[in-house]
């Protein structure tokens, strides 16, 4: 059926009318282009895709062979408890296993979050340049965002998260509170004394979440695993994900750390078999393979100093990075940039929605793929 088709009653509401306040506020999240997509439009060929911060190296080996294994049982629901998985995140954090809520996706854990603590008249506080997901999740349940100023493009953290502005956001209404650490699309990161200081000052009608997606990418000696932190913040959620150097990102699993009563009513919104048969044992074969997380690691850690160097050289801006992706400024609308890589087979993510129309958010690749990307950006620039 076209939109075109009228109703048959011309008096007849429109849907938009219809649907919840919350929903007809929302603007859905733009994805990073698929390459087979991009191939279809342009007619070519061998592009690559350094546009969603997912893992170059692909997935972990262990979590293939998990999978091949198990590929006759997908016509039994998966375990709707996921059992084992907890158990296995559980045992890597060294919280007890009523801690743990998985979710389709670290996606999932926000919106379960979402759901559990926000309505009308609520209002969840995050960042300027914040993961895209926290307004959605937020506006989806007609709860008012207060979005805190970022840090100022001269600080030593440009755009990143001002702890001190986020406090000033809380009100009575609060119930969450976004951190992204490191945040996406910024890269930018908070220190252990800071966060804790700040988890310490919250108000006790305030959850806070710490969104720790990327992790295990950080090796900065002042950089918290929040986890450790869930006894002394009863009020404290933790997010991973599977999606990001573990390479699952296609399978949809991801999980929150919390204080179990947390966990409990996160586990009373969640559908029962959120997170598939096979991707419940390839995460749990992931977290064990420990190669593979290493050598993810180095790639990135040699690919994120090739690339600022790189920029360094073209006299092009970026904002420091401690993920797997770095935000350079094209100082010219970075969307005729965006194309014109395209057009080279190159697909990295405008972030105009971020509010950077002139910043570009490229992942870091496997070598080959960084000098592809620099030799398409060149061209672009040239152009
Ligand atoms: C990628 C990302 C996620 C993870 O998303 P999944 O739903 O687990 O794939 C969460 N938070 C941030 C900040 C991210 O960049």
């Amino acid at each position: 059926m076209t939109a075109s088709i009228s109703l048959t009653d011309p008096d007849s509401p429109a849907f938009i009318d219809l649907a919840v306040e919350g929903v007809r506020r929302l603007r859905p999240y733009e994805p990073g282009k698929p390459v087979e997509t991009l191939e279809q439009e342009l007619g070519i060929k061998d592009s690559i895709k350094l546009a969603s911060n997912e893992n170059p190296l692909g997935p972990s080996p262990l979590a293939l062979a998990a999978m091949r294994e198990r590929l006759d049982a997908v016509s039994y629901y998966p375990d709707g408890f996921g059992f084992a998985l907890k158990e296995a995140i559980a045992r890597r954090h060294g919280v007890p296993m009523n801690c743990v809520t998985i979710g389709n996706g670290s996606n999932d854990v926000l919106e379960l979050l979402a759901r559990a603590f926000l309505a009308p008249g609520r209002s969840a506080v995050y960042s300027a340049h914040a993961f895209a997901v926290y307004p959605i999740v937020t506006t989806a349940t007609g709860a008012v965002s207060r979005v805190a100023t970022p840090n100022p493009p001269a600080a030593a953290m440009p755009y990143g998260h001002s702890l001190e502005n986020l406090y000033h956001q809380v009100d009575r209404d609060t119930r969450l509170v976004f951190v992204a650490n490191p945040n996406n699309p910024t890269g930018t990161w908070l220190t252990s004394d800071v966060l804790y200081d700040f988890l310490d000052s919250l108000p006790p009608h305030v959850i806070c979440v710490v969104d720790e997606a990327y992790a295990e990418y950080v090796s900065e000696a002042e950089y918290p695993d929040a986890s450790t932190w869930l006894e002394r913040f009863p009020r404290l959620v933790v997010t991973r994900t599977f999606s990001k150097i573990f390479g699952l990102a296609g399978l949809r699993v991801g999980y929150g750390l919390s204080h179990p009563d947390v966990a409990d009513l996160l586990n009373r919104v969640r559908q029962p078999f959120n997170v598939n048969l096979l991707g419940q044992d390839a995460a749990r074969a992931a977290l064990d393979d420990d190669a593979h997380i290493q050598r993810s690691r180095k790639v990135n850690d040699d690919g994120l100093a090739v690339l600022t160097r790189a920029f360094d050289e073209r006299g092009l801006r970026h904002i420091p990075s401690v993920g797997n992706f770095i935000c350079v400024d094209v100082a010219r609308e970075a969307l005729s940039v965006y194309d014109a890589m395209l057009r080279e087979g190159v697909i990295v993510r405008p972030v105009a929605n971020y509010g950077f129309p002139d910043h570009l958010r490229i992942t870091v690749g496997t070598g080959p793929q960084n000098q592809r990307m620099l030799a398409a950006l060149d061209k672009a620039l040239q152009s």
